[in-house]
């Protein structure tokens, strides 16, 4: 499996994009940086976008790409909770900002939406996909991909801490998981369901407590004026875990 980074990052700017994962070219997790990093021929080889939660830095360019498909005739497959099919379609592809995608053209509409239930593994191209409840804004999900050669990943999306019963079903070789601030912000990360670093420590002991070992480790959405900081404690965190975690990047690809 070919994971690429296109977004890394909780705001935008000329170098940070908000939340996207590319895997195999064929199938990309949130939407924050699916038209801003593809061309047309990338985006076209798209066969299913998941989507974690209705945030707006996760679903951005659903209405970008759908047009991109609209003008060439083709269906878009999207994967996602129920409450994220309903924030689209009342306030994004709602026929007022943007036309309304799920029904249009009404013979064959651009975008087939796909409603998925947390714990239940359903199957995607040729992958294995199992949404998991993370500890976010209401109904948020995190993906556990298995591709057919057995090789797996989780990207948790945006999550406070207790991730416990999420550890208690999943054995990734790639842990994708977000820390958003600095040790100082605990109180806010804690009160808006977001990690720091020390946050994430606990996490991953949790992890290594239940699973018996620590996958590798990459961090996504981070907040780019917290960045310093936050490689800094972190590279405490993996001296003290002895585990191999990484800041993820714009364009960063991992094989596994
Ligand atoms: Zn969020
Ligand atoms: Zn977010």
């Amino acid at each position: 499996m070919d994971i690429t980074i296109l977004g890394a990052h909780n705001t935008e700017s000329e170098n940070t994009r908000l939340i996207s994962l590319l895997i195999d070219d064929v199938l990309a997790i949130d939407a924050g940086a699916l038209t801003s990093s593809l061309s047309f021929a990338a985006q076209q080889k798209l066969k299913a976008i998941l989507l974690t939660h209705q945030h707006y830095d996760h679903i951005r360019d659903i209405p970008a790409i759908a047009i991109n498909y609209d003008l060439r005739e083709k269906t878009l497959e999207i994967y996602s909770t129920k409450f994220v099919h309903e924030v689209l379609t009342t306030h994004l592809l709602n026929n007022v900002v943007y036309p309304n995608f799920l029904e249009k053209p009404p013979e064959n509409p651009t975008i087939k939406f796909n409603i998925l239930e947390p714990g239940e593994t359903t199957s995607i191209l040729n992958y294995s996909v199992s949404p998991v409840r993370v500890n976010h804004s209401r109904f948020t999900v995190g993906y556990e991909i298995t591709a057919a050669d057995g090789k797996t990943m989780l990207y948790t999306s945006d999550t406070g801490p207790g991730l416990t019963g999420v550890w208690q079903q999943v054995s990734p070789q790639l842990l994708i998981i977000e820390t958003t601030a600095s040790n100082r912000y605990e109180s806010s990360a804690l009160e808006t369901g977001h990690l720091t670093p020390s946050l994430l420590q606990k996490e991953l002991e949790s992890l290594r407590d239940i699973q018996g070992y620590l996958p590798q480790v990459v961090l996504v959405h981070m907040n780019p004026l917290e960045e310093k900081k936050i490689k800094t404690e972190i590279s405490e965190v993996a001296r003290a875990l002895g585990a191999s975690i990484r800041l993820g990047y714009e364009g960063m690809k991992i094989h596994i």
